[in-house]
């Protein structure tokens, strides 16, 4: 699992945050978003939700069908907190932690690969249901 190991920062308390990944589970929807959690091991809590999308903000613009890139497509690309997600007054700061970890290929990367994996895994579940009927 990811997780940032805070240690004498200024703003954040030390510890160490999981970041746990979650996806839309709507088969019939691509949108190439990921959700990260951010919980805190010695709270044992969630303490922000964050919303990135992989893709390009043409991407995202087409996506919505808008005319031009505004607030809302820029929160979909973002990462941005999630307005519905719980959040945590150390929620902004985390988020300037997890988009610089977001910068790093590799964990991209593994982010695509979930959501590959999981959307396998939705279908293959939605397929079993399908003949149980
Ligand atoms: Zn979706």
């Amino acid at each position: 699992m990811s997780s940032i190991t805070v240690h004498r920062h200024s703003q954040l308390p030390s510890d160490k945050y999981a970041l746990i990944d979650s996806y839309c589970t709507d088969l019939d929807c691509d949108c190439r978003v990921v959700y990260i959690f951010v919980v805190s091991q010695s709270q044992q809590r969630q303490v922000a939700s964050i919303t990135f999308g992989w893709q390009s903000l043409e991407f995202f613009r087409k996506w919505m069908g808008a005319d031009e890139v505004d607030d809302m497509i820029r929160d979909l690309k973002g990462p941005a907190l999630m307005p519905m997600g719980p959040q945590s007054e150390f929620a902004p700061i985390l988020r300037e932690l997890v988009g610089e970890r977001l910068q790093e290929k590799a964990y991209v990367q593994l982010l695509k690969r979930h959501y590959k994996e999981f959307r396998k895994a939705l279908t293959a579940t939605k397929k079993k249901s399908d003949l149980s009927w």
